[in-house]
């Protein structure tokens, strides 16, 4: 099978412009039987790296489009291989083409995320950095954005390769003396030991406290609005959508069934669900509602539990307080522009955390974002501080953290070096695992089955 890829990497939806890649030893022999330099005295085979040729891509059938072809030279390219890009109007036809006219000179149609496997496969990334790159294709944000071009440029690598030298370098001090308890080896002495073990500990927990945040920075969270009738909960969701998304009345059991939207707040996505207000109601249309946002409530990340400031509580309110406090949840107390006549010791001493707001005149948003912030965890995360970015990443942490405290464990214990040793390796191995060094091919596959084709 031809070692040379193809495919089309740009979005399959009419566009200025278009590209097709190739990636291989020979991609730019192939190209050049589907590209003809405007040029006569040109020649792709003989173009230099990081240079562009202007001329028409072809086929049996004739010209396909204008084209500009970019050459990279191995191992200076995104995959380590030779480059082409193939430029030319962004139509789908013209591409499929121009992939098929590709193909047809001997290239062969690229898997999902094989380019950024070769990239892998031929250390340019190290795992870490590859799950990274989808990240940096979906962000949805500043943060998302920021933290994923990081670890893109190995922001979490450098960090577990500093743990990974460290535990090395005590294993293999651990092992000589172990081997050869007589030789004049220097004795790593077992505070210092410790003190390498927690270094780990510390660096590995901080990673693994922080995981839950950095899901919410990543893919947002699922948020619901729960109340009873007529506090403002629709009046909340169309301040936050920006626009009439809920119909607001004054009627109470207006809402009946969930609205939904997804918004943002800041630096965090939020996917909103209006819900029918809480009370007991003989309407059936109406306690349907009352029962599938309860349903929705008890599978959010977030509650958004709002009241009606201007009125005391009623049982309904209680109720529904009691059961939002045991979850990830903010009390929002509204209608803040009436005049506050709640009981907001009550809310206080159930929830963590309650803002005040007008949701009719757009007061508070600021209070409640940072609220949202905290609750998550986003508030606490450092910006330069690397995230783990997947489950994979996070399993591989655990499973080192685990190990590191076993060793810690033995160590004061008094248990022999040997054993010591044994989870030290242990720690090692997990943390080779998450930066790829020591992947399964099976992981390995995993991690890219996910991409898109043509990245
Ligand atoms: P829901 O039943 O909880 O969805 O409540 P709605 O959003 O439909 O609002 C019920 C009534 O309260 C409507 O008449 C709104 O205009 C009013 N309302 C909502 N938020 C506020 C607020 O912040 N201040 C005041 N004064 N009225 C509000
Ligand atoms: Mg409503």
């Amino acid at each position: 099978m031809s070692r040379v890829i193809a495919a089309i990497s740009t979005a399959p939806a009419p566009a200025g412009i278009g590209m097709v890649r190739l990636s291989g030893d020979g991609a730019v022999e192939i190209a050049s039987k589907i590209f003809r330099p405007r040029s006569k005295t040109r020649s792709l085979e003989k173009t230099p790296g990081y240079t562009a040729l202007y001329g028409w891509v072809y086929d049996a059938d004739g010209d396909i489009d204008e084209c500009v072809a970019l050459v990279f030279r191995a191992p200076h390219s995104y995959t380590g291989e030779d480059v082409v890009e193939l430029t030319c109007h962004g139509g789908l036809y013209l591409l499929q083409r121009t992939l098929r006219a590709a193909i047809d000179a001997g290239a062969r149609p690229a898997e999902p995320g094989e380019f950024t496997k070769r990239a892998f496969v031929n250390g340019n990334l190290d795992l870490t950095g590859a799950e990274a790159v989808m990240d940096i294709i979906a962000a949805n944000g500043r943060m998302a954005a920021k933290t994923a071009l990081a670890a893109r440029e190995g922001a979490l690598y450098r960090k577990m390769r500093g743990v990974l030298d460290e535990l090395t370098t005590a294993a293999a001090n651990l092992s000589a003396f172990v081997d050869y308890p007589d030789d004049d080896i220097p004795e790593l002495q077992p505070a210092a030991l410790k003190e390498i073990l927690q270094n780990a500990r510390l660096a590995l927990g901080g990673l693994l406290k922080n995981y839950d945040a950095g899901r919410v920075v990543r893919e947002g969270i699922d948020t619901v609005i729960v109340g009873r009738p007529n506090v403002g909960k629709s009046t909340l969701m169309n301040l936050l959508a920006g626009y009439e998304r809920s119909i607001v009345t004054s009627v109470a059991g207006t809402t009946r069934d969930i609205v939904e939207d997804t918004i943002r707040l800041g630096d965090i996505v939020l996917r909103l669900a209006d819900t029918a207000g809480q009370r007991e109601t003989s309407d059936e249309v109406e306690s349907i509602g009352v029962r599938r946002a309860r349903e929705r409530m008890e599978r959010a990340e977030l509650v958004l539990a709002v009241f009606d400031g201007a009125e005391q509580l009623n049982d309904d309110d209680m109720a529904l307080a009691k059961a939002a406090a045991g979850q990830p949840s903010i009390a929002v107390i509204n209608k803040a522009d009436i005049g506050i006549n709640i009981n907001e010791e009550y809310i206080q001493n159930l929830f963590k955390h309650t803002v005040i707001i007008s949701a009719q005149k757009g007061e508070g948003l600021e209070q409640l974002e940072q609220a949202v912030r905290e609750v998550t965890g986003v508030a606490a995360l450092n910006e330069s501080e690397p995230l783990l970015a997947t489950e994979r990443q996070r399993d591989c942490a655990k499973r080192c953290l685990e190990c590191v405290n076993e060793a810690i464990e033995a160590l004061d214990m008094g248990y022999t070096l040997d054993a010591v040793g044994v989870s030290i390796d242990g720690a090692i191995g997990a943390l080779l695992e998450l930066t790829g060094e020591r992947a399964t091919e099976a992981v390995v596959d995993k991690v890219f089955e996910r991409f898109c084709v043509g990245k």
